[in-house]
């Protein structure tokens, strides 16, 4: 298996740590809104990365933290006078029913950064003694200097990097000994969440706490890190310096980064208006169509958003759906039969389908080819099951389908269907579960229909429902 390393420029052969296991960490979103469909797109292609793994029979610890503490989650929760953690609380709730209509597993472990302060405490003294780092007024920074790989992941030059940054000196951090120099854990200001250190009361840096939850949870060395590409510089790059110093060993061996999606050929900011969230896409489309749209492109290139490539996904989802409805209902209502001697032979013909989709998938994980081989099983399968046919033999084209679109995290399998007075039931019980502030079960409740593909709109009418 092949897939491309930001660090070495090139596509190397994946040999894992440890034999049959891969330790993954993917740098997860800061909670403090519902996420966005640029942050969709690294929980996507990971996941998928994921399950591909799984699929070739390793055992995957995938680690993806939940930054939790951050100058906008401050400034949130100040704007509606409510304490931090409850705005990060609140949105790592949505962002966790978001990844469940996009089909993403939850990791093995999902950290959050305000629960690993002990941690960060001590690697940030470790590197302090070790020389790596250095305290001016209650701020720690990071001596970049003495870490002589530093820019390796980037491809940086240090002399180059520090010409590029000198206003950095005037900019209020001036008692750093080098503008290059970053910080580890800084002194609280008024109205911050702030912990006991022995510098000063304050709060992490960024960076660190990527460093310390990657090595508590899948060791000193790693096979797999990733997250989108504008993490490369500074934040990975970073992360490696502190790991490294720290640990002194190479951190991860893979360094795997997708390229931004964007939107109308525009870069999504809020500033142009154009940012979408997953929640809003989710009103309009079932969040399997995102998936599918995302998985449509090779996760190095850049993806555009827009209206018209979002409809030719589903028609093209649409398509796999169908001929998995058709396969099930033939295999269903087939005779109990053992396959023919030409079944056998068509059924062997589809192993070209799996060398296809399993050669896509170690070429850097080509998603897009990948998709190709699929819909090339669906045209065979179209082809060739009719109502004549055997159970086994439409057993088995349904249950290859179903093995493939599963490493994509497409649920092709029959959503359990719901009846009108149901949803309406349980938009009642929604309803009294909010007025008695039972604000857990009315949730609930809602990702109970979102998962059946029904979307509830609250309107000043009163809550309308459709279907995704
Ligand atoms: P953030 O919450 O900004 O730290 O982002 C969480 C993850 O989403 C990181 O891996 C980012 O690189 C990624 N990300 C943010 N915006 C986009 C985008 N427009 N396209 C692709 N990935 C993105
Ligand atoms: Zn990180």
């Amino acid at each position: 298996m092949k897939l491309y390393n930001t660090m070495s420029k090139k596509k190397e052969e994946f040999i894992p740590v440890e034999e049959g296991k891969v330790k993954m960490y993917v740098c997860g979103p800061t909670v403090y809104n519902f996420i966005h469909i640029g942050n969709a797109r690294p929980m996507i292609v990971f996941d998928t990365v994921r399950r591909y793994f799984e699929y070739k029979g390793y055992d995957v610890n995938y680690v993806s933290n939940f930054t939790d503490v951050d100058d906008k989650i401050i400034k949130k929760a100040n704007e509606e006078g409510v304490p931090a953690d409850e705005i990060s609380a609140r949105y790592i709730a949505e962002c966790k029913k978001d990844m469940e209509g996009m089909n993403i597993k939850p990791a093995t472990t999902h950290p959050l950064a305000t629960q690993e302060i002990d941690g960060m405490l001590d690697m940030i003294s470790m590197l302090i003694e070790k020389g790596y780092a250095y305290e001016k007024n209650g701020t720690v920074y990071f001596r970049t200097r003495s870490f002589k790989d530093y820019g390796k992941l980037s491809h940086k030059n240090l002399d180059d990097l520090r010409s590029g940054n000198r206003s950095l000196l005037v900019s209020g951090e001036d008692e750093k000994e080098d503008p290059l120099d970053f910080v580890l854990w800084k002194p609280k200001k008024e109205g911050e969440p702030a912990w006991e250190s022995p510098w000063s009361e304050g709060r992490p840096g960024w960076h660190i706490e990527c460093s310390v939850m990657s090595k508590k949870y899948l060791g000193e060395q790693i096979d797999i890190h990733a997250g989108g590409e504008d993490l490369v510089f500074p934040h990975h790059e970073n992360e490696i310096a502190q790991s490294e110093a720290a640990n002194g060993k190479e951190f991860s061996k893979y360094w795997m980064h997708n390229a931004f999606l964007n939107i109308d050929n525009h870069k999504m900011s809020k500033s142009l208006g154009n940012f979408r969230t997953v929640r809003e896409i989710s009103e309009q489309y079932d969040l399997q169509i995102l998936r599918f749209f995302m998985l449509s492109a090779h996760y190095r290139s850049p993806l555009n958003f827009s209206a018209e490539l979002m409809e030719a996904s589903k028609n093209g989802l649409e398509r796999i759906l169908n001929a998995a409805d058709n396969l099930r209902y033939l295999s269903e209502n087939a005779k109990e039969e053992n396959m023919t001697g030409k079944e056998k032979e068509n059924l062997d013909k589809t192993a070209q389908f799996v060398t296809a989709f399993e050669a896509a998938m170690e070429d850097d994980f080509n998603t897009a080819d990948a998709i190709a081989a699929v819909f090339d099983l669906v045209k065979f399968a179209n082809t060739t099951a009719d109502a004549a046919g055997s159970k086994e033999y439409l057993g088995a084209l349904y249950d290859l389908l179903v093995k493939l679109t599963d490493v994509l995290g497409l649920i092709v399998e029959k959503k359990e269907e719901i009846l009108d007075e149901e949803i309406e039931a349980l938009i009642e019980e929604r309803q009294a579960a909010r007025k008695a502030k039972n604000f857990a079960r009315a949730d609930e409740i809602r990702g109970e229909l979102a998962a059946k593909g029904i979307v509830l709109l609250d309107t000043r009418e009163g809550v309308k429902w459709k279907k995704a």
